[in-house]
């Protein structure tokens, strides 16, 4: 089944999962005025669904004519055009959210966010980045992709996972440990007893279970290792792992995608026709071909380092052996002499 985002019909993009099951575009959240992330480091849950008035649900996108989702607006305060975010990226439309604070600040709420329709994109960026012929581009796909889709009501849709997510703090209070600790065990419980696996492996408060399979997986493999109580460890790990996601408001333990946000600017990391920039195109093309060189020179001193490292351990092991060899012939001369003496001696 294809993911879909509860703000825009779009299926692509990168997806977060927000405070119960359900998914949404990282875009779409952080373009949505009543939207918040719940970690802004590993920029997810997205929270707040239930926030979005009636009336940003109700909009019609101008760009994919579909009644769905939550639609933006554009900001030029004569025009009422309403698009979703990611239709909007789709005809390259003016979407203001790099300066120099960078994205962490429109997390922050601290930046008013400035998008455009086709018509009200400032002239110059418009003819930059053809946006005319963008816009007529998505509209005539839309209209070939989109015919005749019906949509399930977004905004039931969102007050049923504020619903959710309250039942599972009044059901659920974080603070306490304990007893959230008691209802992890009794699921892990509960497929010991060899019951067949749930299809839900979420608490209450949308932090994941571990999967049977994934459980006797783990225990297999750690079979070859003398660990004692083998299965009440895993157990007890898989225990802490979902109490460290609730800690975390269901986020995920390890980082991603603050690397894609951060580190590089998104001319460096997407595909782009360059042939369709005009003028500025080869420029760009240059400096990223430029960008490429330098990585690819940076990859190579990374491996001449990681050969040197390993002669330079090659080396080390001589020298301790060498050492080892040493200290014994002076601390143990008769010991060392003795092997060879019996040998003799029993011929
Ligand atoms: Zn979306
Ligand atoms: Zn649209
Ligand atoms: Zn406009």
């Amino acid at each position: 089944m294809l993911q879909t985002c509860i703000f825009c019909p779009n299926t692509d993009g990168a997806f977060k999962q927000t405070n119960s099951s359900k998914w949404a575009h990282l875009l779409c959240a952080m373009w949505i005025p009543e939207v918040s992330l719940g970690n802004h480091t590993f920029m997810e849950p997205v929270m707040e669904v239930e926030k979005v008035p009636k009336t940003r649900w109700r909009l019609t996108c101008y760009i994919c004519n579909q009644r769905m989702g939550a639609c933006i607006q554009c900001s030029n305060k004569n025009c009422y055009q309403a698009f979703h975010v990611t239709c909007a990226r789709r005809c390259r439309l003016f979407l203001k959210m790099k300066n120099g604070q960078g994205a962490l600040a429109v997390l922050e709420g601290t930046l008013p966010l400035k998008a455009f329709c086709d018509k009200h994109c400032p002239p110059d960026y418009a003819e930059k980045n053809g946006i005319a012929q963008a816009t007529r581009d998505a509209k005539r796909f839309y209209k070939r992709t989109m015919k005749g889709r019906i949509w399930a009501d977004s905004q039931a849709s969102a007050l049923q996972i504020a619903a959710t997510h309250r039942n599972a703090i009044t059901e659920h209070p974080p603070d306490e440990s304990q007893i959230t600790g008691a209802k992890v065990s009794a699921v892990l419980a509960d497929k010991k007893k060899g019951q067949p696996p749930k299809n839900v492996w979420k608490l209450p408060s949308g932090a994941p279970v571990i999967p049977q399979a994934v459980y006797d997986l783990v225990e297999s493999a750690l079979a070859r290792f003398p660990i004692r109580k083998r299965k009440d460890f895993v157990a007890e790990a898989c225990k802490y792992w979902t109490l460290k996601r609730e800690a975390r408001r269901g986020a995920a333990l390890l980082k991603r995608l603050q690397l894609q946000m951060e580190t590089f600017s998104s001319m460096e990391l997407t595909r782009r026709n360059f042939a369709a920039m005009g003028p500025s195109g080869k420029a760009r093309l240059t400096r990223r071909i430029e960008f490429c060189r330098a990585l690819i020179k940076d990859l190579e001193q990374l491996k001449e380092l990681a050969d040197a490292v390993v002669q330079r351990e090659e080396a080390k092991l001589e020298a301790a052996e060498l050492e080892q060899d040493f200290v014994d012939t002076c601390y143990f001369p008769i010991f060392k002499q003795l092997q060879p003496i019996l040998d003799k001696a029993f011929v």
